[in-house]
């Protein structure tokens, strides 16, 4: 991989970069405007003059005449004029002083009789250069050209360039400086991030930015980042929990069969006793089967690998077969079954809805005491088709509510245990629900009994 800037120092590269652009455009801007207008003034200033000089000569017959005054107001370094008769020869000229030869002033033809302006470089400057006609009544009688040293403005547009050369780099420096700084404090939540990012392991899951940052980009970062964390802390808690849960439940039923074992073969038996044995031990591998089962089927649910297969089934016959196979437990319970069921058409996976119906049926005669109803039903809905099962047993007190459907989670724990469930079955429902894009959720008051009920989508 090629070494690449840091972020800090691009952004501050690319800050000055585009100051330094905004500053040659302004600077050239400003240099070019201030010219124009500074070098139209000075050719206004210098026209002006020479066009009132003209106007305010003194002239004999034909010929312009120049005063002593005015020839030496026009004779040193600053300013010269030079003043032709009509027929073009040269009546004054104090050009000498501003070191201008008459080459460089060259001719001039009076009966072009035009008014200009012209720039003209000695060696004390450059010279603006106005020539006028002077008139008598129309009658042009000679030409008036003054010049006037421009050395003053072109020091001024010096001096700004020379402003612009000095500051511009001091401008840029301290740009440069502080866009280093300020970038740097502001990345600095993405330092501590990324220090935290590359410190956590996997058993410190707990540790949090915990910055405090206004609810800007990074701040929501910052926070995002949080939250992540306490989702993948909260998964991973889960997930021991889970294979600790998991491990616990498999250990108990496994040592007891070990125990079964140990007892069989302490002494010498008779083959009544070993087949009495080995199918008690048939049992026990069949329970186990059935529980490992489950947890895979809810470790797939997680992968999002359930493998759910739709088919077009009615619920109610689904409840129908349900009532047939449970009606003679329920009797032996002392229990009513009452089927509730209407006709409710529904693509889903019949198999996996029998297993769910068969849990909930399981709870419902495992907690209804002699005596009590449980029904069995469903019934199509607004684009939803419901199926529930409903006891008048011992109820749930509404602060496990939540947690019933969390694996292992069991109210009563100990009496669960010897009822052979493992908090497992809820669970399960609730994975089989959630792979239909359903819902499972539950009503109950203790005394009063519950109401599990289950809603698949038929859109
Ligand atoms: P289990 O397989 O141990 O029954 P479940 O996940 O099916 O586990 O149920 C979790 C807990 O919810 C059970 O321990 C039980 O106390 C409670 N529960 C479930 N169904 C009912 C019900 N119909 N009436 C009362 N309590 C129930």
């Amino acid at each position: 991989m090629t070494a690449i800037l840091p972020i800090r120092w691009r952004i501050t590269l690319w800050y000055a970069a585009l100051l330094l652009t905004t500053l040659a455009i302004f600077g050239a801007g400003l240099y070019l405007g201030l010219r124009t207008l500074l070098f139209d003034n000075f050719a206004e200033q210098v026209s002006q003059q020479a066009a009132l000089l003209a106007a305010g000569l003194d002239r004999a017959a034909d010929r312009p005449i120049i005063d002593a005054d005015t020839l030496d107001d026009f004779d040193d370094e600053e300013r010269f004029l030079r003043v032709y008769a009509a027929d073009g020869s040269v009546i004054a000229d104090t050009s000498a002083a501003a070191e201008i030869s008459a080459d460089a002033l060259g001719s001039v033809d009076p009966r072009a009789a035009e008014a200009r302006y012209q720039i003209i470089a000695s060696d004390l400057g450059n010279f603006g250069v106005a020539t006028v006609p002077i008139k008598v009544n129309d009658t042009v009688i000679g030409v008036l050209q003054i010049g006037l040293n421009r050395e003053d403005v072109d020091e001024m547009l010096r001096a700004v360039v020379l402003v612009f050369a000095i500051g511009a780099p001091f401008v840029l420096g301290a740009a440069v400086a502080g866009g280093y700084v300020v970038s740097r404090r502001m990345l600095r939540p993405v330092v501590t991030i990324t220090d935290l990012a590359t410190a956590l392991q996997a058993d410190a899951l707990g540790s949090r930015l915990n910055l405090t940052l206004p609810n800007d980009e990074l701040g929501r970062l910052a926070g995002a980042f949080d939250a992540m964390l306490a989702r993948i802390d909260a998964a991973f808690a889960r997930q021991r929990q889970f294979t600790g849960d998991a491990a616990h439940e498999l250990r108990t039923p496994l040592s007891l069969m070990r125990s079964q074992v140990d007892l069989a073969l302490s002494r010498e038996r008779s083959l009544a006793e070993y087949r009495e044995a080995l199918q008690s031990l048939g049992g026990d591998i069949e329970r186990l089967t059935q529980l490992v089962t489950t947890l895979l089927t809810l470790a797939r649910a997680d992968a999002g690998k359930l493998r759910i297969e739709r088919e077009p089934v009615d619920l109610a016959t689904i409840v129908a077969s349900l009532i047939d196979a449970y009606q003679q437990r329920a009797d032996e319970l002392g229990i009513t079954l009452v089927d509730e069921s209407d006709s409710t058409p529904v693509l889903a996976d019949a198999d996996l809805l029998v297993q769910l119906l068969v849990n909930l049926t399981d709870n419902a005669l495992a907690h209804t005491p002699p005596g009590g109803r449980v029904a069995i039903g469903c019934e199509p809905r607004s684009r939803q088709a419901c199926l529930w099962v409903v006891d008048s047993g011992d109820g749930i007190a509404p602060e496990h509510h939540a947690r019933i459907f969390e694996r292992f989670y069991r109210v009563d724990a100990g009496r669960a245990r010897d009822q052979g469930g493992a908090g497992l079955g809820l669970a399960f429902c609730q994975a089989i629900a959630d792979a239909h894009g359903g819902s499972l959720t539950v009503d109950s008051e203790p005394g009063r009994g519950s109401r599990f009920e289950c809603c698949l989508p038929t859109a």
